[in-house]
């Protein structure tokens, strides 16, 4: 017979590094982790029989039989599952699938330094089994009837593969233990692992022939029969989770739909801690039986970070994953939930503001790609956003309904201003007005934030405006107010004159010079002009298009200059004295206003120019 030796590829070396050197203390999970292979080996062959008719060993009860030999120092875990070809064995048990990012082996030693059950975070949980194992065997036959084979390591840089005859369909994985870890031989031990790992495991566990697990679907039991133990143990199996869950939604309805459905929200984000994208977490399950595993049809893509399971009786056993893609009942079902859930976060947001905080700080992220990408759940999603503002704490967002609740009754508008920072936004000219007037204005610090808002559009009536718009529509009385004090030292003529020599000088590069009546200290700041969008959204589709490789064109916009500003004032005698010196002058307030608004100047062009300036400054 043929056997074959493999290397391991590089990535999945340093991971049996790691996981072979980690420390033992949490070694009991490498159980935990096979048998949660076994039972997805055995959905995903349920789940074939329910459309197909004779399956290769098709009368073989679906189960899990574990088998230890105290002697010999070995436990053994087989299942009746889908099995796996010659080719799967390779790929399966060779390389890492989702290696995605380059830090993601970094991370991944980082966490398992701390805690060595997040391997099945990772998908890397059938590694485990070096934990314990000095040898791993693993005996496999696929359901398509192909001839078995035996996969064997050490762990330490290659495997080999070799044919095997007279397996049953299914997968055995037999595990010789190294000398310190013999106790896994041991019945207690494995039968204390099992119950508190493995309790939801949806067929029959046998523990040398005794069955160990009891088979219960929790979400279809009454919710005060349930201990809050039970629901987090669940939450961390079917999670395949290490921590607590922060929130739980476990609700039931009979009409339009039959739906049971139990989600938690994890304590942790992972993909804010890079380690890219997250698979859905929920399952989709008809009468008990598993029908879409991490399902991406049952809620929309940005409630991936919830676990849990939705139990729909209504839907047909036997629906392929294709059908689930674009079924009327599934659409109706996702919509359900997910108005459901995001209505329960709005009651939780009351309830508890600052526990919701701590919700918004880790997964906020997913309800803006929500109210960028998906229109159905706009006007729910509004209620749920944070953001700072002039008035409230640092650190302390607030939502929109606390924005209109003390705004002032005869102001029509919302506003919002972007900046790297709340100290940025309150150095700047744009809230100069709003700060004066008492007018409370959000602070954006995203990138994404104003998408956000110019995707939401309105909230409850009131428009969302940038205040960086040329247009603002101020409350009546902000701007007579501010007329009436305008008194600055050009008169009518002088400003007019000043107005178009700007607009001459800086022709390439505004749309339109205004005298302000809205800047209080600063000497000018840049606005958009009419349906423009806001400058941060410019700097952000402006960063894109670099990244591919074409030349941001900046739109021309609007340079309001503050009358009242000495330096504006001075402006328009210097034309008369030194009209180049002035045009210095003039370029540099555009370039510095641009900064201010976060969009690109030509930065090498603005330190010749400033230099110059300075030069002259320092002649006298
Ligand atoms: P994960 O299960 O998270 O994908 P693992 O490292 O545990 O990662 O397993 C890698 C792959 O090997 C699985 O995705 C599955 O395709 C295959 N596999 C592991 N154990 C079994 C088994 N008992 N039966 C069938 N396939 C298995």
């Amino acid at each position: 017979m043929t056997t074959t030796t493999h290397e391991f590829q590089a990535e999945t070396k340093k991971l049996l590094d790691i996981v072979i050197n980690s420390l033992y203390t949490e070694r009991d999970v490498f159980i935990r982790e096979l048998i949660s292979n076994s039972a997805d080996a055995l959905e995903k062959f349920r789940h074939e029989s329910l459309t197909k008719e004779d399956l290769f060993d098709g009368h073989v009860p679906l189960e899990i039989n574990i088998d230890l030999d105290e002697e010999k120092h070995t436990i053994t875990i087989t299942d009746t599952g889908i099995g796996m070809t010659r080719e799967e064995l390779e790929a399966n048990l060779g390389t890492i699938a989702h290696s995605g990012s380059n830090t993601y082996l970094a991370e991944l030693a980082e966490a398992m330094k701390n805690d060595v059950s997040l391997i099945g975070q990772f998908g890397v949980g059938f590694y485990a089994a070096f934990m314990a194992g000095a040898k791993v065997r693993v005996q496999s036959r696929s359901w398509d009837g192909s001839e078995g084979h035996e996969w064997e390591s050490d762990g330490s840089g290659s495997f080999t593969i070799t044919e095997k005859e007279g397996l049953h369909r299914g997968t055995k994985v037999i595990v010789e233990l190294k000398e310190e870890a013999h106790e896994y031989a041991q019945k207690w031990k494995v039968e204390s692992i099992i119950k508190q790992y493995s309790a939801f495991v949806s067929f029959p566990i046998k523990l040398e022939g005794e069955e160990v697990n009891t088979v219960q679907a929790l979400w279809t039991r009454n919710k005060s029969e349930i201990s809050e133990d039970e629901y987090t143990e669940f939450y961390k199996f079917i999670g395949n989770a290490f921590d607590e869950p922060t929130y739980r939604l476990h609700f039931s309805a009979d009409a339009p739909l039959a739906i049971n459905a139990l989600v938690f929200v994890p304590k942790e984000n992972f993909e804010i801690m890079g380690f890219g994208r997250v698979d859905p977490g929920v399952n989709l399950y008809c009468q008990r039986i598993l029908i879409d595993q991490q399902s991406e049809n049952i809620l929309p893509e940005w409630l991936r970070f919830l676990k849990g399971v939705v139990d729909s009786e209504d839907l047909p056993l036997n629906i392929s994953r294709q059908a689930l893609q674009d079924n009327a009942l599934v659409a109706k079902l996702r919509r359900v939930i997910t108005k459901r859930f995001l209505k329960f976060m709005d009651e939780q947001a009351q309830k508890e503001p600052d526990k919701y905080l701590e919700f918004w700080k880790t997964f906020g992220i997913y309800f803006k790609e929500g109210a960028t990408s998906d229109y159905e759940f706009q006007k729910e999603l509004a209620k749920l956003i944070r953001f700072e503002s002039s008035k409230s704490e640092a650190g302390k967002p607030i939502g929109l309904a606390d924005y209109l609740a003390r705004m002032n009754p005869d102001q029509e508008k919302i506003y919002y201003i972007n900046g790297p920072s709340r100290q940025a936004i309150e150095s700047g000219p744009y809230i100069e007005m709003f700060r004066k007037n008492d007018i409370e204005i959000l602070y954006t610090m995203e990138p994404i934030d104003d998408f956000v808002l110019n995707h939401l559009g309105e909230f409850e009536g009131k428009k969302l405006v940038s205040a960086d718009q040329a247009d603002l529509d101020l409350p009546k009385g902000v701007e007579e107010k501010d007329s009436a004090e305008a008194e600055t030292s050009l008169d009518e003529k002088q400003e007019k004159d000043l107005v178009e020599w700007l607009k001459k000088t800086l022709e390439d590069k505004v749309a339109d010079v205004i005298v302000s009546k809205r800047l209080v200290d600063s000497p000018a700041m840049i606005v958009n002009p009419d349906g423009h969008m806001s400058s941060s959204m410019e700097r952000v589709i402006a960063m894109s298009r670099q990244e591919k490789g074409v030349l941001p064109e900046a739109s021309k916009k609007n340079l309001e200059i503050n009358a009242k500003n000495s330096l504006i004032s001075r402006l328009a005698e210097m034309i008369k004295e030194d009209e180049d010196f002035a045009g210095e002058i003039a370029q540099q307030i555009y370039d510095n206003a641009m900064i201010q608004a976060g969009l690109l100047v030509n930065h090498l062009e603005m330190v010749e120019r400033n230099y110059r300036i300075l030069n002259r400054i320092a002649q006298g």
